[in-house]
């Protein structure tokens, strides 16, 4: 069986978390594969980068170190990456959906003439029988992910093309390590062999990095509100209780494009995933945009004034109510309560 292999993304030597979290995706295909999990890593000033890459269970690294490879550009990237496929032959490739795997995932998928489904929520393995040709594929990658505005969960294979390609959103795969003393082969790429001149022929002349200070990706305790939170005065409600548990405010998609909150702090499909302890969703009807973001919470408690809201069936605790009278309610019993 051919291997899995991971683009990973680097910045200033740190590997980035979407890439460790398909690092641990593609353990889980390479075990049901009984197949080898590879990586490849361009970037600059890479020594000793296996170590962060090799705990995930990889058993091949290809680095390709060269003070050009960063800040990431596509030419020279799509060229080293384009190599290492045609060289190993994987059965499965892995991108993150990020602004970097976005850009280079559909490049390389033409220059080895296959498909890639972009924004999987779920990866796996399975067999597929195709009827006029009376045949059945073993072992394909099923990408599946929401289509047709999240009203269905589509399984997209590709039996006939290899390798088949997928890119994850960010915060969609758990990072699991896999044996923190594993040990990889590294493969040193020779970079000047392989990329040439023109492929620098775009050139960074200025970067602007702006620094957030929102952080629900990570938040153990999130208060999400809705439409139905009513503006975005009430949203100090909200952040109120949120301050009040050590939490961060989030909201649903209505409740950003209605402007009460700004989309740093949208959950779901289009926004980013959250796994906290605790998630309260106020005045949130749970569409499955919304839930794809945030159904893997520990504890997930609903305030919403109609009992029969969709988001009830996935929360352990429902209130039912207005949750302007609720959420008030909450804090006070909380200040008596806590010490
Ligand atoms: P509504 O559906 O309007 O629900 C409001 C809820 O508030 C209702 O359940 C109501 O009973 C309750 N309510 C009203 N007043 C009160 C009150 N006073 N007290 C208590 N409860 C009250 N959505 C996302 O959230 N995230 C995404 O990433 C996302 N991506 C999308 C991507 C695509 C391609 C598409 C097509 C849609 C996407 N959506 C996303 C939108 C999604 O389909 C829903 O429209 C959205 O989640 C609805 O937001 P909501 O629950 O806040 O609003």
């Amino acid at each position: 069986m051919k291997s899995v292999l991971v683009y990973c993304e680097v910045e200033n030597q740190k590997v980035a978390d979407i890439s460790q979290e398909l690092l641990s995706a593609g353990k889980r295909l390479a075990q049901k594969l009984d197949c080898s999990l590879e990586a490849m890593i361009f970037g600059k000033e890479l020594k000793n980068i296996e170590n962060q890459i090799a705990p995930y269970g990889v058993d091949k690294l290809f680095v390709g170190d060269d003070t050009r490879l960063e800040p990431y550009r596509t030419l020279p990237h799509a060229a080293l990456a384009t190599e290492v496929l045609k060289k190993e032959d994987p059965q499965i490739v892995l991108f993150g959906a990020t602004s970097v795997g976005r850009d280079l995932a559909p490049r390389i998928a033409s220059a080895v003439n296959c498909g890639l489904t972009a924004d999987c929520t779920v990866l796996d393995i399975g067999d597929h029988f195709v009827k006029k040709e009376k045949k059945e594929y073993k072992n394909l990658l099923y990408a599946i992910r929401p289509a047709f505005g999240g009203s269905i969960m589509a399984n997209i294979i590709n039996w006939d093309m290899h390798p088949q390609m997928a890119t994850v959103r960010e915060g969609v795969m758990k990072k699991e390590i896999f044996d923190k003393n594993y040990v990889t082969e590294v493969v040193n790429i020779d970079v000047n062999k392989i990329i040439k001149e023109e492929d620098f022929v775009v050139k960074i002349i200025e970067r602007h990095i702006e620094e957030s200070d929102v952080n629900i990706k990570d938040a153990p305790i999130i208060v999400a509100g809705g439409y139905g939170v009513g503006s975005k005065e009430n949203f100090q409600l909200l952040q109120d209780l949120a301050d009040l548990l050590g939490g961060e405010v989030g909201g649903s998609r209505a409740a950003v494009d209605a402007g009460f909150i700004d989309h740093d702090r949208q959950i779901g499909q289009t926004g980013t995933t959250v796994r906290p302890k605790l998630y309260i969703a106020a005045g949130i009807s749970g569409a499955i945009q919304h839930t794809a973001g945030m159904q893997d919470s520990s504890l997930i408690i609903s305030i919403n004034n109609d009992a029969e809201a969709p988001i009830n069936k996935l929360a352990d605790y429902v209130i039912n109510g207005d949750l302007a009278e609720v959420i008030p309610k909450m804090i006070k019993f909380y200040k008596k309560n806590a010490k």
